[in-house]
């Protein structure tokens, strides 16, 4: 399979690609390719000029910045889930991650990329939504904003992304103590993306859970918050009676479920709460 003809720039600025991105009709950027490409052979999207981002210094940084880390969109999986500071600041991160498709593709894909495309099935929207994040971004004139990650994504491949506008980084708050996360997915057999994905952060202090953010991906057209289950744990002992109750809440804020050929609307939601209990226990396990 081929892709239809496009021309093809490489700026070596952020600024040279929003420009690009801003005059050149029909453009858009590129990062790793692992999505947009099999989109562009099967002619789903037939971009008239791709914008390589991969000339463009600076954008695979992983840096600590106070109480959180900032990620450069350009950074690959494989370099998050190898990253020492991810894994001894944010372990949930690197491990979701290494969850993430093959090899190969945690070697190409990247996380601005991934943020940005907004497939359902992904991994990281998911966890993204759970644990907190900001997407940075610039757009024309060199403007730049920080849109959380609950007002990012959108829609089925729909992200607050404005035309013209590129994901530069992603910052991500450590995790701190008394804190523990976890990411569950069960996955695709053909692709290794996530049929649903959950996570989970949870705090725990005195004995009691005080905090609790519960993510979930690939039910429906984006990542979820799963506000009933979160409330079912707050000021509750972290046991595995709380656990089984927040279980039962994940289907109050999964409507209108997403089904295919290989798994129907409603074993989507039963996944969710089944993976939702693993995903607290574990992240309870961590703390307790
Ligand atoms: C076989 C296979 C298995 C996979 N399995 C999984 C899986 O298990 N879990 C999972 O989460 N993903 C999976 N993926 C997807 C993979 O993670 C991709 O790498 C990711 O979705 C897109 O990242 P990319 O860098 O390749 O982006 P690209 O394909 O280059 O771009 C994707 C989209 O984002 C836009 N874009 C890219 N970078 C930016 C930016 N910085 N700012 C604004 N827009 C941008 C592009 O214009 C395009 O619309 C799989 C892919 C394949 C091919």
């Amino acid at each position: 399979m081929q892709t239809a003809p496009f021309d093809y720039y490489r700026p070596g600025t952020i600024a040279e690609a929003v420009d690009l991105l801003t005059s050149v009709d029909g453009s858009r950027p590129i990062a790793g390719g692992h999505s947009l490409l099999p989109a562009m052979k099967l002619r789903i999207s037939n971009p008239a000029a791709l914008v390589d981002l991969g000339g463009i210094p600076g954008l695979s940084e992983i840096d600590r910045n106070g109480g959180s880390l900032r990620i450069g969109a350009l950074t690959t999986h494989a370099a998050v889930a190898a990253s020492d500071v991810v894994k001894a600041d944010c372990p949930v991160l690197a491990e979701t991650a290494a969850q993430i498709g093959d090899p190969q593709v945690r070697n190409r894909g990247t996380i601005g990329g991934s943020l940005s495309h907004a497939d359902p099935a992904a991994d990281y929207p998911t966890l993204m939504r759970a644990i907190g994040a900001s997407v940075h971004v610039t757009g024309a004139g060199g403007k730049e904003r920080t849109i959380s990650a609950d007002d990012f994504f959108v829609d089925l491949f729909s992200t607050g992304l404005e035309a013209g506008e590129l994901v530069t980084a992603v910052e991500v708050p450590v995790m701190t103590a008394g804190q523990g996360g976890a990411y569950m997915k069960h996955r695709h057999p053909a692709s290794s993306y996530a049929v649903v994905g959950v996570a989970a952060i949870v705090t725990v202090d005195g004995g009691a859970c005080t905090a609790a953010s519960i993510g979930i991906g690939g039910v429906t057209g984006k990542a979820e918050r799963a506000g009933a289950a979160e409330a079912a744990l707050v000021g509750q002992p972290p046991s595995d009676e709380t656990i089984a109750a927040a279980g039962t809440q994940v289907a109050a804020d999964l409507t209108n479920p997403i089904g295919d050929l290989y798994a129907s609307g409603e074993f989507r939601v039963h996944l969710a709460s089944v993976l939702t209990k693993r995903a607290l226990a574990e992240a309870f396990g961590q703390v307790g």
